[in-house]
């Protein structure tokens, strides 16, 4: 690859193709003028540090980082209080030194944010489901904005057991059996598993059980409209869904390497629905 001087950023991963980052990223360029590119870069796992040793020769202003890397990025870097408290770094930036930090934390909070205004007013207790990378991101924001109380609720009971020892005493850890008798008085479900996405098990819980005031988010973005999230809108709870907080995690790491706090705009969002999505047609004014 040749450097160039126009500032660079690439999203590493193995697999990468998969992967709407370069989408997002690219569109943010055009639409503010600036001369930039993001990337793609398929790095198998033992070929990270190498990599990411040479990631400003190669012309990178900085990176994000994908599956299986993101435990490795926290290692080689100088991580902030929350990469490190979340046990993952997903993007990486220069600044004396190659610093990381975790932007999934933003993200899950600012998208429950514009979904749900006034969501932590009174979070008094927390469903969450799952207790992988993204579960780790979700309890530390949530703990940072005030929950009392959050139950996590996973198929592998040692793995909630570790985030209680990571995260303390307002973690409680429940069975996927006790699910149900759990959410009378939850005032926030989240969906942290791969559970509902395209080719995985269907969720099963019965969301007749929240109360009226509960807002629901699902981390799964495909399909767009889980079944979780189409259950909760049927019952009339405000949600909050997997795409939002994708778009919402990618403007930190853009301000950091091109300078420009990004908005995420509607057409930004019907740009990567429509990707997502290929038979709702390409939406209008999208070039
Ligand atoms: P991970 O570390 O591999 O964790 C996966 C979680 O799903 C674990 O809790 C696992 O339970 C659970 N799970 C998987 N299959 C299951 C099954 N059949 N039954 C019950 N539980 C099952 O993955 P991750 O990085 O946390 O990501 C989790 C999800 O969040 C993925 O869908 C990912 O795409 C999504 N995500 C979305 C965003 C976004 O911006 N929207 C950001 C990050 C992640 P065990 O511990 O028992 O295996």
């Amino acid at each position: 690859m040749t450097a160039t001087t126009a500032p660079a950023a690439c999203i590493i991963g193995w697999p990468v193709d998969h992967s709407r980052s370069p989408l997002i990223h690219n569109y943010w360029l055009k639409a503010y003028g600036i001369a930039g590119e993001y990337r793609r870069e398929a790095v198998a796992p033992g070929e990270f540090g190498a990599f990411i040793q040479s990631l400003a020769s190669r012309g990178y202003a900085g990176a994000n980082v994908t599956v299986p890397h993101k435990e490795a990025a926290l290692a080689l870097s100088q991580p902030d209080d929350r990469a490190r408290a979340v046990g993952a770094a997903n993007t990486l930036w220069f600044d004396n030194g190659l610093r990381s930090t975790n932007t999934d934390v933003e993200g899950f909070l600012s998208n429950l944010d514009v979904c749900a205004p006034g969501w932590n007013r009174s979070l008094n207790k927390a469903v969450v489901l799952g207790a992988g990378g993204a579960a780790r991101a979700v309890i530390y924001g949530l703990l940072a904005r005030g929950a009392q109380s959050i139950v996590v609720v996973n198929r592998t009971a040692s793995r909630a057991d570790a985030l209680r020892q990571r995260f303390g005493d307002r973690l409680r850890v429940a069975s996927w059996v006790e699910l149900d008798s759990r959410l009378g008085d939850a005032a926030l479900l989240v969906n942290t598993t791969t559970l509902g996405m395209h080719g995985q098990p269907p969720l099963t819980a019965d969301l007749g059980r929240l109360p009226g005031h509960a807002i629901v988010a699902d981390l799964v973005y495909v399909p767009l409209i889980t079944p979780l999230i189409k259950a909760a809108k049927a019952r009339g709870l405000r949600t909050a869904d997997g795409l939002g907080m994708l778009l919402h995690q990618a403007v930190g790491g853009f301000a950091l390497w091109f300078g420009k706090k990004p908005a995420v705009t509607p057409q930004l969002r019907a740009l990567l629905e429509a990707d997502l999505d290929p038979s709702a047609g390409k939406p209008a004014g999208i070039t």
